[in-house]
């Protein structure tokens, strides 16, 4: 039945009203590669002769429903008609099928990795543009392979975009400047969607039950992204109200604008350091538009996405250095690749596995793809040359595969050394703190990192149980959970013992909520995404450090998350109306 009031997880703020969506379930699926048996093969290619056919034929009918005076666009689809025509584009793909026994999806798209790469050598505009359009018409035949015949819509006018599931790959590919909001049917408060969407400042709701039957593509529809509604086909008062509280919100982002330049510091002048989580090289901007200090998290993994190839140690090294060089003298922490779970390229190869975020992810993906993490450090390290650069291994679990890891980096370095390359000598290298098993030897671990990241959406999920992609249980993230307080305060005490820095990176960074107890804690640096910097830098200042201990000794007395969020609330959070208004996520579902 279509439901008019949709609820599901608030995970970025604010009040979006426009038109839906809908993106269908296979439209950005991944392929997995296959090797087929040689008795396949003809009719593998069968397969694919007769995907380039329909997808022509699908196109050429497009192009008969464009009046002439278009004449523009009618000239690109007679482009791309003439692509699709090109033997050469069938033979190449052909001949991974035949020679290498690929099946007609991973064919299609190494045959079309391999054009574009001829495209992108010449060095002419004109044969960039004909690569990329390479790329749209692979789409057209993919989606025929896989057996989804509708074309792809293209998205022309600013849209709240509604999916089942985003995943890190299927963001990459959208054009963003179009999405007003997101809202999907999967997915929790730290899922990458999520992420996107507070990096983007667009409301998101994720776990909505019922979304995709209730909402039809066009129709109107209002996304909350502060109590985690969708309102369906909105009646002339639900608009009225909502537009107020758009225009409300608005004017807390702007008026919380004003501390973005503000040092971080409490009224009693205890200093936090505020550095920022990016995960393209695009969000550049928004380091220093935010008034982040550094980049405390560079999740490297989306360089990794949407393509068929791996990236060349010389890409990453020139992504990496520009990306040290534009921040300099502003720290950059460069995580090494965090790959595996919901973060699967192309160019990987496909496992099959039961319990991917217990499977082959982060360091341990790269220790058994040794040749990938190899390029990847060689690519650090040269960037490293530029003093402000760090690394970090995410996913440590323990000191045999630090020592593994770090071991691999020394002879990478003996490699760059004997080869004359120069790098960074004295690279810090860190850790994540994101598995229980670490927080456990955190005091050992100390004497090995030479600082400590603490990933609490890992920690959380693994800490309490709970996959951080799934909505049924989303209910139970909870930061202030008396066992998350506790492993926080071992990391944060060994660290200091040790004297090394302790900085935090995941979402629970960017909750106000939590920020008096990291304070109290003393975390060095909280790193979060850009947008949320000016509002944790307007509320630390107005706390002091004195009555954020205070309260820290207090939690750590409590027995439940309930008894947390409500001393939160009742001793500090009454000073921050607006806080409590548009961040009160926590609060509701305590109420629930
Ligand atoms: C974390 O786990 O908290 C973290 C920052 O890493 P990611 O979200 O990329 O797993
Ligand atoms: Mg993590």
């Amino acid at each position: 039945m279509a439901l008019r009031l949709l609820k599901g997880v608030p995970v970025s703020s604010g009040i979006s009203i426009g038109q839906a969506y809908l993106l269908g379930e296979d439209h950005y699926c991944l392929i997995p590669r296959q090797n087929i048996t040689k008795e396949l093969v003809s009719h593998e290619v069968e397969r694919l002769e007769q995907a380039f056919d329909r997808a022509l034929e699908e196109l050429k009918k497009v192009r008969e429903t464009i009046p002439v005076e278009q004449s523009e666009h009618v000239a690109i689809l007679d482009v791309h008609i003439m692509i699709l025509r090109d033997p050469k584009l069938r033979s190449t793909t052909k001949r991974y099928i035949e020679d290498m026994h690929l099946n007609a999806e991973w064919a299609l798209e190494k045959g079309v990795a391999e054009i574009e790469r001829k495209f992108e050598a010449i060095d002419d505009d004109y044969f960039r543009a004909r690569a990329q359009e390479l790329r749209l018409l692979t789409r057209r035949v993919k989606n025929q392979l896989v057996g989804n015949p509708e074309p792809v819509k293209p998205i022309t006018s600013r849209v709240i975009l509604l999916a089942n599931n985003l995943s890190p790959a299927d963001t990459a590919e959208l054009d963003v400047s179009k999405i007003m909001a997101f809202a999907t049917v999967q997915g929790g408060r730290t899922s990458h969607v999520a992420i996107l969407a507070r990096t983007l400042e667009i409301p998101a709701v994720v776990g909505v039950e019922g979304l995709l039957s209730s909402v039809e593509d066009g129709q109107i529809i209002i996304i909350d992204g502060l109590k985690g509604q969708i309102v369906v086909g909105p009646d002339d008062e639900e608009l009225t109200k909502y537009t107020d509280l758009q225009y409300q919100f608005e004017h807390y982002r702007k008026e919380v604008m004003r501390h973005r330049d503000l040092p971080a510091l409490t009224t009693d002048g205890h200093r936090v350091q505020a550095f920022a989580n990016i995960e393209l090289f695009e969000e550049v901007s928004a380091v220093f538009d935010y008034g982040a200090e550094g980049v405390g998290l560079y999740r490297t993994e989306y360089t990794y996405l949407n393509r068929s190839d791996l990236p060349s140690e010389e890409e990453l090294f020139e992504e990496y250095r520009d990306l040290a060089s534009i921040l300099a003298p502003r720290k950059l922490i460069i995580r090494t690749l965090d790959a595996g779970g919901d973060k699967i390229g192309q160019g990987f190869e496909y496992l099959e596995e039961d319990n991917p975020a217990l499977g082959l992810r982060a360091v341990r993906f790269c220790m058994r793809y040794q040749d990938i993490f190899k390029t990847q450090l060689r690519a650090i390290l040269r960037a490293a040359c530029l003093e402000n650069v760090s690394l970090m291994f995410p996913m440590i679990s323990g000191t045999s595969e630090l020592r593994q890891a770090k071991g691999i980096l020394e002879e990478v370095k003996s490699e760059l050394r004997s080869g004359k390359i120069p790098f960074g000598e004295e690279m810090p290298v860190g850790i994540m703190m994101e598995l229980p098993s670490a927080v456990m030897i955190a005091d050992i671990l100390a004497k090995e990192a030479d600082f400590f990241a603490i990933g609490t959406n890992d920690l959380i999920q693994y800490s309490l149980g709970i996959d951080r992609t799934n909505r049924f249980v989303a209910h139970l993230y909870q930061p202030l959970h008396p066992a998350l307080i506790r492993s926080l305060k071992c990391i944060v005490d060994a660290g200091r013992k040790q004297g090394i820095e302790v900085s935090m990176c995941g979402e629970m960074a960017s909750d106000p909520y939590c920020l008096p107890i990291l304070v109290g804690m003393g975390v060095h640096c909280l790193s979060l995404n850009p947008q949320s910097i000016p509002g944790i830098k307007k509320v630390l200042r107005s706390l002091s450090y004195k009555e954020c201990a205070a309260l820290l000794e207090e939690v750590l007395q409590s027995d439940s998350v309930t008894w947390n969020n409500k001393l939160i609330r009742e001793t500090i959070f009454k000073k921050f109306p607006d806080e409590l208004m548009f961040y009160s996520s926590m609060l509701e579902r305590e109420e629930e």
